[in-house]
């Protein structure tokens, strides 16, 4: 069911306007223009308004008015996201929600290591406001200025500390939401044992927006940490780092935070194209990992003393190639710098398509080594690279161009070949066709293709029932039932 514009979008605005205030409602096209286009800047859409709501009570009134009126919502938080999930479509039927100015964390127990934070507190801020504490939230991401807690909770979040602490999922305690039909889901309390039948909070977690609107999230702090050791190491292959990380997994346990892989050709992008980037090391290396490890309770000299004593022993077993650990915080964010910018980087060699992809740990050497090759013979000029985070099963796998590729149509061409190929030879390794972005309207047709057709139907049983509308989010997550005509999930 989808709105009339001609009909009755003058009375919904009217209505949503009374309801929200001129801050909370904007037909203005200057005003939505930044946010009618995906941060990479791969989806545009239109929408109706932006309605930016001040409390869950207005969320509630205008998700309600919606449903009376049958308008489709899009929910937005800080619009980082990798796969065009909070960007409407073309129709311009949509209302665009921001949560944006939701942005109060409403408590932080320092006793109980919580923080309730409203879905528009960007990520950066509980950062801040945690480490006042001395307290630390444990998820981290290249987006940490922009991203919000709804939309990290609305897309599971990874980033580069999974590998101990887990997805956005396994820091959530409790959720606030507003349901299709207006109705408030309070599951904020963090309850150690419940069970009360179905973790409903769960369900909202990963879902993208498409079956309720997150309005606050009780996640729990940790601990600030004591001392860090960030190591940049050099390595002759992928199966190497492989045991090396088993193996320093092993000597560290719980003190090892990350574990992420760094290709020479990435490596030589970086130090091509990205202002004042120094190699940590001398000499070539096929690969290269950065560790890093955490400690609550050992001081600096000690920590760093434990991870020199495990890479040298790795060192003498012919595991690794060279290694330096970084002397000070300024050496330890430049070694991070050369990881997180390989994406920026890589913008100058041209055209790429990105998978952020998972398959099972021990599996990634294999699919690695086999996929690239693959890739490249089976599309000729084109380059395989795969970087990130090995400790999580997940890399992002990028193919590069051919130099003789015309960027905007080769992404539209032979690139959707190559990413329908890359999926495919994921599904066969058993993994995932996303690891931590999501489905958003980028992958909803490779879902609808190569997903187990049980949770398929799962999911769209769970939409049906919890949105029967199809209003919130149309078009993203939850692929169409072939079964129903094409476009009845996509309002
Ligand atoms: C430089 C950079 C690095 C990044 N690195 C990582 C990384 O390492 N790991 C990772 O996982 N991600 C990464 N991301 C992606 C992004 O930051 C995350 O997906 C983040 O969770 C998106 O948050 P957001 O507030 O920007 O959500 P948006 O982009 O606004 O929305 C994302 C999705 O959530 C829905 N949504 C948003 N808010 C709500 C809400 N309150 N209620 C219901 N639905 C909602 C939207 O409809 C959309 O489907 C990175 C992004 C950038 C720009």
């Amino acid at each position: 069911m989808t709105f009339s514009l001609l009909t009755g979008s003058e009375t919904f605005l009217r209505e949503a306007r009374d309801l929200l205030g001129e801050k909370g409602l904007t037909c203005d096209p200057d005003a939505l223009e930044p946010w009618l286009t995906d941060w990479r800047g791969r989806y545009t859409g239109r929408a109706l308004a932006m309605a930016s709501p001040a409390s869950t009570a207005e969320t509630s009134e205008l998700v309600e008015l919606c449903s009376r009126h049958g308008v489709p919502i899009v929910p937005q938080g800080g619009n980082s996201g990798m796969v065009g999930g909070a960007t409407p479509n073309q129709s311009g039927a949509s209302l665009l929600l921001s949560l944006r100015r939701m942005n109060r964390i409403r408590s932080l127990d320092p006793q109980a290591a919580q923080a309730v934070c409203e879905a528009g507190v960007i990520l950066q801020t509980l950062h801040e406001a945690a480490e006042d504490a001395n307290l630390r939230f444990p998820l981290t991401l290249g987006g940490k200025g922009s991203a919000t807690m709804g939309g990290l909770v609305s897309t599971n979040a990874g980033g580069t500390q999974v590998l101990r602490h887990g997805t956005m999922r396994a820091q959530v305690l409790g959720i606030e939401a507003v349901l299709a039909n207006g109705e408030v889901f309070d599951g904020l309390t963090a309850l150690k044992k419940d069970n009360r039948g179905f973790d409903l909070k769960q369900l909202l977690i990963g879902s993208e927006g498409t079956l309720g609107i997150v309005t606050a999230v009780n996640v729990r702090l940790l601990p600030a940490t004591k001392s860090k050791a960030t190591a940049w190491v050099g390595l002759a292959g992928i199966v190497e780092a492989r045991t090396l990380l088993r193996r320093v997994d092993r000597e560290m346990g719980a003190m090892l935070e990350g574990f992420e892989v760094v290709p020479d050709h990435c490596l030589d992008s970086v130090l091509a194209h990205i202002p004042n980037a120094r190699a940590p090391l001398t000499g070539q290396h096929s690969w290269n990992a950065l560790i890093e490890c955490v400690s609550e309770n050992w001081d600096e000299a000690t920590l760093r003393e434990k991870v020199e004593t495990v890479l040298a022993d790795a060192m003498e077993e012919g595991l690794l190639t060279d290694a330096a650990i970084a002397a000070s915080e300024q050496q330890s964010d430049d070694f991070w710098k050369l990881r997180d910018s390989i994406s920026e980087a890589e913008r100058a060699l041209g055209p790429a398509m990105q998978h952020d992809i998972s398959v099972p740990v021990e599996r990634m050497p294999e699919f690695i080594l086999a996929a690239v090759p693959a890739i490249e013979s089976e599309f000729p000029g084109t380059r395989g690279v795969a970087f990130g985070h090995l400790g999580d099963g997940n890399v992002h796998f990028h193919i590069i161009a051919p130099q003789s590729a015309t960027p905007g149509k080769w992404e539209d061409t032979e690139g959707k070949r190559i990413s329908a190929r890359v999926y495919d030879l994921v599904t066969e390794c058993g993994g995932s066709i996303s690891a931590e972005h999501g489905i958003g309207q980028m992958k909803v047709g490779e879902l609808g293709r190569l997903g187990d057709p049980v949770s398929l139907s799962m999911m769209r049983a769970v939409k049906q029932a919890l949105d029967p509308q199809g209003l919130l989010n149309p078009g993203k997550l939850v692929p169409a039932d072939p079964k129903l005509a094409p476009d009845a999930m996509t309002a």
